[in-house]
């Protein structure tokens, strides 16, 4: 975990999605949860020393940002959409996956039921805690139901994985019309750190790559349409964006499957399918 600010704390340099907490005048706010169960267990005793978890805020519906949720005592915050999603999980397939993410994590998972949100909002929500302010608002682009939750007093925003700041980016459900202008809407906050859903911490000067970098992928697939490449075509043989940026940590190996799901997402966007 890093000091980013007064009372910012992240943790960037794990598997699973960027993660962070805030430590208030009563209690302490965790921002979207690890991962890995033996992740968040260690997160749990790093917070038992600074003082007393008050809730948890998810940015988004993927199971990097949730998972660790079930380990913790509290309230879970988020979009409607991402409760639905939690509700909706096949618990047997998501333990079986999370348990070969090390030796750890099996015994963990035993009897693992998710922490979904009981605290939901449709287009935004502000939650007082102590002396801060947490202002959630619904940015689909990545996911229909992304929310950016800026903490005021902190300057600081936690954008969800609509930045992955020079990490690959995922794009397997994305809207990117949607997305490009949640882009536009992130560089008229006031608040100018971005702890991005992946990557490095950052500001608004990477908005304008964020947003090149989806432009040409929808320019990509719409060109390989445009050629008259049918669906199935266009997933085996659109591989040049493979390389443009590393994966994030932990997912070594998996660049040309999300380079698949990708296409075939834009190929039905483009589409209409
Ligand atoms: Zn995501």
């Amino acid at each position: 975990m890093h000091q980013l600010t007064s009372n910012v704390f992240v943790e960037t340099q794990i598997r699973g999605c960027n993660h962070g907490f805030v430590t208030t005048s009563d209690g302490i706010v965790l921002i979207d949860t690890p991962h890995k169960p033996s992740d968040a267990v260690k997160l749990k005793a790093e917070i038992a020393r600074r003082g007393k978890l008050r809730y948890i805020i998810n940015t988004e519906p993927h199971g990097d940002h949730w998972t660790g949720n079930a380990f913790f005592d509290v309230p879970v915050i988020a979009h409607e959409g991402v409760r639905t999603r939690i509700l909706n999980t096949d618990v047997q397939a998501h333990v079986a996956r999370v348990s070969t993410f090390g030796p750890e994590e099996p015994g963990l998972l035993a009897g693992y039921r998710p922490n979904a949100p009981i605290i939901t909002f449709r287009n935004g929500m502000t939650l007082h805690v102590g002396n801060h302010t947490f202002e959630m608002i619904h940015m689909p682009g990545h996911t229909a139901y992304q929310a950016a939750i800026c903490v005021k007093e902190e300057g600081v925003v936690f954008t969800s994985d609509n930045i992955f700041h020079k990490v690959h980016t995922w794009l397997q459900e994305a809207n990117p019309d949607l997305w490009l202008m949640s882009l536009e809407s992130l560089r008229k906050l006031k608040e100018e750190i971005f702890v991005p859903g992946h990557g490095a911490i950052c500001g608004k000067d990477y908005l304008n790559e964020q947003g090149a970098f989806i432009q040409e992928w929808k320019a990509y697939v719409k060109d390989a349409i445009d050629r008259g490449m049918t669906r199935d075509e266009a997933i085996v043989r659109l591989t040049a964006m493979t390389d443009r940026y590393p994966m994030d940590i932990g997912q070594d190996g998996m660049a040309p499957g999300v380079m698949k799901m990708n296409v075939a997402n834009l190929y039905n966007y483009l589409t209409g399918a």
